[in-house]
């Protein structure tokens, strides 16, 4: 037996998940917050306690070097040899990293670095990440998994866009998607839940929390996908548009004042719009439902315009895979919300997709239709954490 750390590094936070391998079994987490402001906040989570501690924390080496010492502190580990590997989410792949890859060259991290060009403030983060390691656990297993990996089997006719080629050859400007581990995640598992092989299905994942993406996966194989050149495309978002008219942005440039900069308009179109700019309210799906079930007409707007988009992008997926065999929830809303999952699937009906409602309620797992559905609609909970660790165990093994 082994440990496996899943490390998920933001600009100024850092997530991780300690496992026991082969075993998958989780032995703590913990979140830390605030890096490199005031007030940095760490929490670990073991045998059923929540330690939390206050400290100021510069940079995510120093995070890494907390966490290595909680891990001692509490008992979680009695030396540092025990952990063998570490994984590290990285959201941009690009063309580069079409599957997950062994950090064993400096070369390795620069082509994350390179490609902050595609995700700037998540790339940067996540080789930070990988260096904080490199540096205090220099002999370990280190391997990236990357969010758009999954979808670089799109073909063409999908990841291009119809922009003068040029765009795409000097300016790489093309569809990647992200949310690959847990849509390749939820698909195997929604075929094991089916008793069917992957290879003999079409499937619909449908991957909804604060950031949603939706996926058309033929026979285990990504062929379209709902972000695009970054996150912001695709569905509604709990902040973000998902795709609009791009006219909308030289309109708003030129009659308004708030689009000025590049990051003025990212910044409104990622942070201020989706659940949060329709309903004025909140980005969060619980409180867009508690304010619609109260009248409140934004709310209501907020989220018909949420289930709108997701049954527009179901519809075109059974378009690009000619039928579906199923539709996949999963991911906060995904999960949790039986209300949106009601909502999408009843206007689907000519489809052949189906609930019951005895199944759908919240905490349902699995088939959440009726046998006679031609589309089956299940309820599956992602794990982007073990499918990390898993990448690392395989690392591991071949060495
Ligand atoms: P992230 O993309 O940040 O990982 P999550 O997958 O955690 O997001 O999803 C967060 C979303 O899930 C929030 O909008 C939250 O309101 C929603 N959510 C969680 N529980 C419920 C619930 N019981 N009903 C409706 N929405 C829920």
């Amino acid at each position: 037996m082994s440990k496996t750390i899943s490390i998920n590094a933001g600009s100024s936070s850092l997530k991780w998940q300690l496992y026991e391998m082969p075993a998958e079994k989780v032995i703590a987490k913990g979140l830390i917050e605030r890096i490199g402001l005031k007030g940095s906040i760490s929490t670990v989570k073991f045998d059923g306690r929540a330690e939390k501690q206050i400290l100021d924390i510069d940079d995510h080496t120093q995070a890494v070097k907390i966490l290595l010492d909680d891990l001692m502190r509490f008992g979680i580990i009695k030396s540092y040899e025990e952990i063998t590997g570490v994984g590290h989410r990285v959201v941009a792949g690009g063309e580069y990293f079409k599957e997950s890859a062994l950090v064993d060259s400096e070369e390795v991290i620069q082509k994350v670095e390179e490609l902050a060009l595609l995700a700037p403030l998540h790339n940067k983060a996540n080789a930070a990440g990988i260096r904080a390691f490199k540096e205090l656990l220099p002999d370990i297993i280190s391997v990236v998994v990357f969010d758009t990996s999954f979808h670089t089997t799109m073909p063409e006719k999908a990841y291009r866009y119809p922009l003068p080629t040029k765009y795409y050859t000097e300016n790489k400007v093309r569809k990647y998607g992200a949310h690959g581990t847990s849509h390749q995640y939820v698909a195997k598992e929604a075929a094991k839940t089916l008793g069917k092989p992957l290879e003999e299905l079409k499937l619909i994942t449908c991957h909804i929390g604060n950031g949603a993406s939706i996926t058309a996966v033929d026979k285990g194989i990504s062929v379209d996908t709902s972000m695009g050149f970054t996150p912001l495309g695709g569905v509604m978002m709990g902040t973000r548009t998902g795709d609009i008219d791009p006219a909308i942005i030289p309109y708003l440039i030129e009659h308004t004042e708030d689009f000025n900069t590049p990051e003025d308009i990212n910044y409104i179109l990622n942070k201020q719009s989706g659940l949060l700019g329709v309903s004025e309210t909140s980005s969060d799906m619980r409180d867009i439902i508690a304010g619609m079930h109260e009248g409140n007409h934004n709310c209501k707007l907020a989220f018909d315009i949420f289930v709108d988009r997701i049954q527009k992008h179901i519809g075109q997926y059974f378009a690009v895979l000619n039928g579906a065999d199923a539709i996949i929830f999963t991911a906060g809303i995904g999960e949790n919300s039986d209300e949106v999952r009601e909502a999408v699937i009843s206007g689907l009906s000519w489809f052949g997709c189906d609930i019951l409602p005895e199944k759908n309620v919240r905490g349902a797992e699995g088939i959440i239709s009726s046998d006679a559905a031609k589309v089956k609609v299940l309820v599956i909970p992602t794990d982007e954490e073990l499918v990390i660790a898993r990448d690392v165990e395989r690392f591991k093994n071949q060495k």
